[in-house]
């Protein structure tokens, strides 16, 4: 490979590693995408070119996730904190939500939600740092609640939801932005689904929502901006105003990437092996340890530490110097965080180990 495009391994959290051959296919697209002479950066969004972009997108999207047809799928912008409000101000009818906080993400939601009703607390793990998921079978869910929210994956702890909570016939809202395409998932489960792409599907500026068409609603409080409303952007087909183009395009690539791997099962096998690669080394070092219960682990985002700051230091330095890098943890955890997104090879994984290794024994 020229040097030009000699890469590292990249374990950040977001915005996150991409696929090689989807970076390849827009360098070779930059400059005349497909005999249009021009960039996708460049084309109008009202184009048959760009229709043709967006429509392929989408449909890769349900057919990789198995979208119901009684589902929208938009894409939107705003970064995934929108959201925190767009959720709120669209489906509350009672005016009143159940929050699961887990993190740091759910906890902001939760916070801004507050602004637009009454909005509950019905579990938390915030007594051992969010460090695990807690019990949700037999929730105090409020009879009037419009929908429960939980915070699938939880990115800077390293824990994710693996039981679904019980929400007695409640609406699901699920922020999916750091596990997104990194398994299959019911999506019937689910009233509402959201994700920023910048961790495991594409740039940032992109978040796609994933709503069930009787939640939408024509008659959104007066106040409500246009722009947070799901219904007008799913009457015009994400494109009511001018959407994230290229990234559109960009997650269209990645989407086309995931088909060819053979799917969300398949994606989901690799990730469960390259996250296993680590757990077990952490679970057998001496020096390096987890920060999560067992039972609540993520397959992307996996926090560790060696128990003195001074020691996750060197560490840092020493591992950036051997190209892998963005391994320092959240300042809410401390330590390391490795993230390991659906484009994280697992050779990337293998070299984190084999550093980790050399370095306990050098230290
Ligand atoms: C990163 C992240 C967010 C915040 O995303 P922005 O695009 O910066 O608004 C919210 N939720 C989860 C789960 C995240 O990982």
């Amino acid at each position: 490979m020229q040097d030009k495009y000699k890469r590292v391994y990249n374990f950040s959290a977001g915005p996150a590693v991409l696929p090689v051959e989807v970076l390849e296919t827009a360098r070779d697209e930059m400059l005349n995408y497909q005999g249009s002479g021009m960039s996708v950066m460049e084309m109008s969004h009202r184009s048959k070119t760009y229709d043709n972009i967006i429509k392929e997108a989408e449909k890769d999207l349900r057919e990789l996730i198995d979208i119901p047809q009684n589902y929208k799928v938009l894409f939107l912008q705003g970064g995934a904190h929108l959201q925190f409000s767009a959720v709120p101000v669209n489906l509350l009818k009672n005016g009143v939500a159940d929050y699961i906080v887990t993190g740091q993400w759910a906890k902001k939601a939760y916070v801004e939600a507050q602004k637009y009703g009454k909005i509950n607390k019905v579990a938390t793990s915030e007594d051992k740092n969010f460090s695990y998921i807690p019990d949700c079978s037999d929730l105090d869910i409020d009879e009037n609640a419009d929908y429960v929210y939980i915070c699938e994956n939880n990115t800077i702890y390293g824990t994710k939801f693996w039981t679904l909570p019980n929400t007695k016939g409640k609406v699901l809202v699920s922020d999916m932005s750091s596990c997104f395409l990194s398994e299959p998932v019911d999506v019937t489960k689910y009233g509402l689904i959201f994700a920023g792409v910048q961790k495991n599907v594409g740039p940032a500026g992109v978040q796609i929502v994933i709503v069930r068409e009787d939640l939408l609603s024509d008659e959104l409080p007066k106040w409500a901006p246009t722009m947070l409303n799901y219904k007008i952007h799913a009457d015009k087909d994400s494109l009511y105003n001018t959407p994230p183009a290229y990234g559109i395009y960009i997650c269209g690539l990645v989407f086309k990437w995931l088909k060819k791997l053979g799917g969300l099962k398949v994606m989901k096998e690799i990730n469960e092996k390259k996250a296993k690669i680590l757990y077990d080394f952490l679970d057998g070092s001496k020096l390096f340890k987890g920060t999560v219960e067992k039972n609540s682990r993520s397959l992307m985002n996996i926090p560790f530490v060696t128990g003195s700051d001074e020691m996750d230091k060197k560490f840092i330095e020493e591992v950036t110097k051997a190209g892998l890098v963005q391994l320092k943890g959240h300042r809410s955890v401390g330590g390391m965080r490795a993230s390991l997104y659906n484009a994280m090879p697992i050779e990337g994984v293998i070299a984190l180990v084999e550093f980790m290794k050399k370095f306990e024994s050098e230290n």
